[in-house]
């Protein structure tokens, strides 16, 4: 890999395939601008073969127990695990997270695997008292049959896990899109599962772009799509797979997201959470907090704090233990963060902190091309309708809003956006917390901790405009079985 002797290729039914399309794309390392390796383009036609494939593979994979098909996954659990520091530099390169994120998408992918294959040997559905002592009654699960995935470049490595993981273990059979940033990832991936033996069609991955994931969505074999990615594009599926009878989408969308940091919080605490949760990853996770809450007996201290790590914090190579922050994924990204901070200046907002271009020597040698941005910090009114303050940057963009008075208050701020995916409350005041924790309108809520880094055997997914329903991560199983009832007269 990483050189390009081969076009890298599509995996259906068994087989690495061209496909039909002529075109190719490349993968780019973000951090230097250059090509990692060349792949096919994917087309619809390919989407027809992957979902023949899978449609037919569906009968004997769902003949073998739960036990047997988990049997593949433990094979490429131990790979994740043998391979952690190669494969956390190929997530690195290729979406450019700093190396230690790199390794954690690693290690959490197998978290994911490590859950869906152990729970192949747990009761599946419910043992249920009848009306009537003579009968039996019974939940059970069913695979629902083919599930289409489409996933994102931010966890590329764990969040095709997410998906499939359980998706399989079920006995689903899957076609999967990979990002088109971390098609690399992909082709990774789809070699465990060929090592692992998987049986052919039971696990198909086509490159491609939009259209191959729109063929994906759009065709009837799909039963379940599974997608993670914008909001945009989630609600189009949501509302599109909705339609249709015996289909259905899961789909997990972005956040905007808010820490609250009350009068009683330890502002080290504070201070450690907002700038693990603003900054990590760029900003550019679906839990990244773009908005900080802050009482106004503590609010000067905290932002005096937050704006000096804002200032300072290592924008540079991933591949470098001490960087704390890499680039943004692309070119075109970049110009979209840079568009909002432009904007949130023209809304008037007071900006503490502006690296949206950094300087020549904050930029390391042979990394000229890459997609540097650094933080943008800015305080704003909690009471003004913003677009700043209320959209997803996707970015290290990050709002301070000030408030005074109570819990409610702040909780009220919180809950001021259309979406709700994360949020924190730091605090040492149990009633603020239980407060927090009942009224907060999202899916993964925090108490003195950042808003980022969930982990694998929780729900992950969130409310309002954050997803529509189905969370995924160990609760992917709602969505890949079907609940049926099975009744029996003794
Ligand atoms: N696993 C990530 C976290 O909780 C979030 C996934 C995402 O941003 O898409 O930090």
């Amino acid at each position: 890999m990483a050189n390009h002797d081969e076009v890298y290729q599509h995996y259906i039914d068994g087989e690495w395939t061209d496909g039909t399309g002529e075109e190719t794309f490349e993968s780019e390392n973000p951090a230097t601008g250059k090509s990692l390796g060349e792949f096919r383009r994917g087309t619809p036609d390919d989407v027809d073969t992957a979902l023949a494939a899978a449609t037919e593979a569906e009968e004997e994979w769902q003949a073998l127990s739960h036990i047997d098909r988990a049997e593949y996954l433990w094979d490429i659990y131990h790979e994740l695990k043998e391979r952690h520091q190669e494969l956390g530099e190929v997530v690195t390169k290729e979406c450019g997270k700093e190396i230690s994120e790199g390794k954690a998408d690693v290690t959490e992918a197998w978290h994911m695997v490590e859950w869906a294959a152990g729970d192949a040997r747990h009761p599946k559905g419910d043992v249920v008292p009848s009306e009537i002592p003579a009968k039996d009654a019974y939940m059970r699960r069913k695979p629902r049959g083919v599930v289409g995935c489409v996933t994102p470049w931010n966890f590329p490595v764990a969040i095709p896990f997410w998906h499939m993981a359980v998706s399989l273990v079920e006995g689903n059979t899957v076609v999967w899109k990979p990002a088109e940033q971390t098609p690399w990832c992909g082709q990774i991936i789809a070699e465990m599962f060929e090592e692992a033996g998987i049986p052919d069609g039971v696990f198909n991955m086509v490159q491609g772009f939009g259209d191959t994931g729109e063929a994906i969505v759009d065709d009837d074999r799909v039963d379940t799509v599974l997608f993670t990615g914008s909001a945009e594009v989630g609600q189009e599926i949501a509302s599109k797979v909705g339609g249709q009878p015996g289909k259905l989408a899961a789909c997990e969308m972005g956040g905007k997201n808010n820490i609250v940091v009350t009068e009683e919080a330890d502002l080290d605490i504070a201070v450690h959470s907002a700038v693990m949760s603003s900054f990590k990853t760029t900003g550019q996770r679906c839990v990244s907090s773009e908005r900080l809450v802050v009482h106004e007996d503590v609010y000067d201290e905290f932002k005096e704090r937050f704006v000096e790590v804002a200032k300072d914090v290592s924008v540079g190579d991933p591949l470098e233990e001490e960087t704390f922050m890499g680039p943004l994924i692309e070119e075109g990204h970049k110009e979209k963060v840079t568009e909002y901070n432009e904007l949130a200046k023209r809304e008037d907002v007071n900006v503490l902190v502006d690296r949206t271009e950094l300087d020549d020597d904050e930029i390391p040698e042979g990394h000229e091309d890459g997609h540097w941005v650094g933080p943008f910090v800015y305080e704003a009114d909690a009471q003004e309708n913003l677009r700043c303050t209320h959209e997803e940057v996707f970015g290290p963009h990050v709002a301070l809003l000030k408030y005074s008075g109570d819990i409610e208050t702040a909780v009220d701020i919180h809950n001021d956006t259309d979406y709700g995916l994360a949020g924190a409350i730091i605090s040492e005041d149990y009633r603020q917390i239980n407060y927090f924790r009942d009224n907060a309108e999202i899916g993964l809520a925090y108490g003195n901790l950042p808003c980022i880094g969930a982990e694998v055997h929780l729900p992950f997914g969130g409310v309002k405009k954050s997803g529509n329903g189905y969370p995924s991560a160990r609760e992917v199983i709602e969505a890949v079985t079907e609940r049926t009832a099975w009744t029996l007269n003794n």
